[in-house]
């Protein structure tokens, strides 16, 4: 089947295209007029990935569904199904295109160790709870930094009557005062950062005319960060061959896992025992891996990047800008 790279939404598939697609001809799949190669030359890639997954009666997601949803590499849904029932056909998979599969059995059981470590911390051993299972596969690592004169802020609500807040109080509240979070638990005081002053309006929950005290910070010297963005291209990583598609995808389903609960906003309902398993991830960063602090995606403006670091004298603020929020701080997200 020859196929073009338009066919394709992933980059480095497409530039992989771009690069031996020789033959002008008609792609098998849109019809088009295009530079194509025979789609058999990935046969080895999507069949070591489609080998992750098997049927299962406890899924409602075929595999078009799972590897578009999750790893977007076709162009559409329509396409996915074309390019995977090739891949299914030519080589014996064990179910088919409009079976409902899962990952297999065993990488289900390696991602859920997160969920048996939540459980572990919150209904079992608080202090000494066994990180043995998590920690033996080196999942996280301190790699992301941030050098010395990067800046980074944080925003606070204005207090009524106030005109700004001081530099000297934008940072950390003191330990005596420090509630728990996501990432410090009650009194051991963190310091959030955000990229960006628009990332500070949304983390905040300012709404509407709200005042804000947005201060800016500088990095005062070269801080090393567990990432828990973890993002990998499944396609340059079985080329690369040294970790294998399996251990990534594990990686990647973990890693992902624990970002969307460090994520999520915390709730004037929510129970502090439910900050519990991001607090001990955020304690094992900084005590096993040795990292400065943490960095997470923003769940409340999309793009934007969130900060944790450990160490509050790791930054400084340097300025202090007072801000009313508009409308369109709040409506462009
Ligand atoms: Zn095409």
């Amino acid at each position: 089947m020859k196929i073009c790279k338009d066919c394709f939404f992933d980059e480095e598939l497409r530039s992989e295209i771009n690069a031996n697609a020789v033959i002008d001809d008609i792609c098998d799949v849109c019809g088009k007029q295009s530079k194509v190669m025979d789609f058999s030359e990935f046969y080895g890639f999507f069949t070591t990935l489609l080998e992750l997954y098997s049927p299962t009666v406890n899924s409602s997601k075929t595999i078009v569904d799972i590897i578009q949803d999750e790893w977007h590499f076709f162009k559409d849904k329509d396409v996915a199904m074309v390019l995977l029932a090739d891949v299914i056909q030519a080589n014996n998979l064990g179910y088919s295109i409009a079976d409902f599969v899962d990952y297999t059995d065993d990488i289900c059981i390696r991602v859920a160790v997160w969920d048996r470590l939540k459980t572990s911390v919150k209904e079992k051993s608080r202090f000494f709870t066994n990180m043995d299972e998590f920690a033996q596969y080196n999942y996280l690592t301190a790699g992301k930094s941030l050098h010395v004169g990067q800046k980074l802020y944080r925003s606070r609500i204005t207090p009524v009557g106030q005109k700004k807040i001081k530099c000297d109080k934008m940072g950390c509240p003191p330990k005596e005062l420090a509630t728990a979070g996501r990432a410090n638990p009650i009194g051991i005081p963190y310091l959030y950062l955000s990229d960006s002053a628009k990332t500070t309006y949304f983390e905040v929950r300012a709404v509407y005319l709200d005042k804000l005290s947005v201060g800016t910070f500088r990095i005062e010297r070269e801080l090393e960060l567990v990432d828990f963005i973890y993002d990998v291209n499944l396609f340059l990583a079985y080329n690369d061959d040294t970790t294998s598609l399996k251990e990534i995808v594990i990686k990647k389903k973990i890693i992902d896992a624990i970002s969307e609960d460090l994520s999520k906003p915390l709730r004037r309902y929510d129970s502090e025992l439910e900050y519990v398993p991001t607090q001990l991830i955020c304690e094992y960063c900084k005590r096993i891996v040795g990292a400065d602090g943490i960095s997470f995606e923003s769940s409340l403006h999309k793009g934007g990047r969130n900060y944790v670091l450990f160490d509050d004298s790791s930054a400084k603020c340097i300025r202090v800008d007072s801000h009313e929020i508009t409308k369109i701080d709040i409506d462009k997200k």
